[in-house]
């Protein structure tokens, strides 16, 4: 069966086909490929046609896809155990690696997603302040729990309004949104709401609306703004969390975070999530604390072994160092490539994630910054790249994610087949 085949199938028992919603290729149009298999850089369609990935599954894997050690392990564990519901070491030995190598986490718990980490990790924020609203950052994603499935409601007050059917406008009253990349207003935001704000939820390198670096001095204000009114700093790392750096943003801007949400990487591609920080918040949470919070499958000892096989790769590669080189080799080419033919696109990058806009800022640091334009034009080079064999993330608002077997040939290769998918955006537009 091919793409289009399956693709009606999945219409018929599954909401618009897919179990998360921008696999749909809603904002780019046309039938979502259905993949088969994939190794390293590549992806392989059911139609048998490969394609170098750039979406890799979202982040998780940045040792490639089937890394052989990693898969060893995988295969070592599920012929032990791929579950026990009881105290096992394997999720020991993850937690100890990550207390050991990251300061600022004295206590990790594990859970199954990025989505129950920032829940849990918001509720142990309301925990120890006693204040009840979290402020987010518009341009910033946190995973779908109900408190943060929202955005900026009308007038300057920074009150939240529902984004999402289902979510009620109660629970979106405890959410303050404030706009990325402006001191003067999230100044007045704790002005007005500080006295009540338990938690500060950012992402420190905002990843899931293109990519809006922020500027050091933003995040140093952040930080300062949170302690001096008794808020508690919420790093969601779930994407630049050993991706940037080992220690994430966190580690980059010396910005110590009171709580650090984490998934994505440090499962190596299974579903895990992970909340932690400071001992005394950490021990708020059950059995220790008052604080609820338990998950089946948590701690799962396939996720457990992948990530931290996964994690123990790269600090043994020196990974972060080399995709950080790679990385900046790969924006300049693809920027050049851009400028000489003349099409209005642009190059955002971060070490191991990039972004291809077309705002006039080369950085952008608010959606704002973007053309109304940019989704339209995306869709057609998107397209373009697909039919060349790139498999770029299927929105004009998601990054592209690079890993450590995209090696030089292959970024040459994606560079060739970027030249001829950018010759035929240009005859369509
Ligand atoms: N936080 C950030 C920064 C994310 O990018 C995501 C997912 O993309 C989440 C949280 C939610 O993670 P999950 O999809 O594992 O629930």
């Amino acid at each position: 069966m091919n793409s289009q085949e399956l693709f009606e199938r999945a219409l018929k028992v599954t909401p618009g086909g897919v179990h998360s919603p921008v696999r749909a290729f809603k904002s780019v149009g046309g039938v979502p490929v259905f993949f088969k298999s994939a190794q390293g850089a590549y992806l392989t369609s059911v139609e048998g046609q490969e394609y170098i990935d750039f979406c890799m599954s979202f982040g998780p894997l940045i040792l490639g896809h089937r890394d052989p050690e990693v898969q060893e392990e995988v295969i070592k564990m599920v012929n032990t155990a791929w579950t026990f519901g009881a105290c096992e070491p394997y999720s020991l030995e993850l937690a100890e690696w990550m207390v050991q190598n990251i300061p600022w986490l004295e206590k990790v718990r594990f859970v199954s997603s990025g989505t129950e980490a920032v829940m849990s990790a918001l509720r142990v924020a309301r925990a120890v302040t006693g204040k009840n609203k979290i402020l987010k950052f518009e341009g910033c994603y946190h995973g779908h729990a109900d408190a943060l499935l929202v955005k900026a409601g009308s007038g300057l007050a920074g009150t939240a309004a529902s984004d999402s059917a289902g979510v009620t406008a109660k629970i979106a009253e405890d959410t303050i949104v404030a706009p990325l990349d402006d001191i003067p207003a999230l100044e007045k935001l704790f002005v007005k709401h500080g006295a009540d704000l338990a938690a500060l939820i950012i992402e420190p390198l905002p990843a899931n609306f293109g990519l809006l670096i922020q500027k050091e001095e933003f995040l140093l204000k952040v930080s300062e703004l949170c302690k001096k009114h008794g808020t508690l700093l919420i790093f969601d790392e779930v994407i630049s969390g050993f991706r940037v750096a080992l220690g994430g943003m966190a580690e980059l801007t010396g910005i110590v975070p009171d709580l650090v949400c984490y998934g994505k990487i440090m499962g190596g591609g299974f579903p895990v999530g992970c909340y932690g920080g400071k001992k005394e918040y950490m021990d708020l949470v059950a059995p220790s604390g008052p604080v609820y919070q338990a998950g089946t499958l948590s701690g799962n000892p396939v996720g457990m072994r992948a990530g931290l096989i996964t994690l123990k790769k790269a600090q043994r590669e020196n990974l972060w160092e080399k995709m950080a080189l790679t990385t900046s080799t790969f924006r300049e080419n693809l920027k050049n490539l851009f400028l000489a033919e003349d099409v209005n696109f642009k190059v955002a990058s971060y070490p191991s994630l990039f972004w291809i806009h077309g705002a006039r800022k080369e950085l952008p640091a608010q959606l704002e910054d973007l053309p109304p334009n940019h989704g339209d034009n995306f869709k057609k080079l998107f397209h373009c790249c697909l039919e060349q064999g790139l498999y770029l993330a299927p929105s004009g608002y998601e990054v592209s994610f690079l890993s450590l077997a995209h090696t030089p040939e292959v970024l040459d290769r994606a560079l060739e087949k970027f030249s001829k998918a950018v010759k035929a955006y240009k005859v369509i537009t």
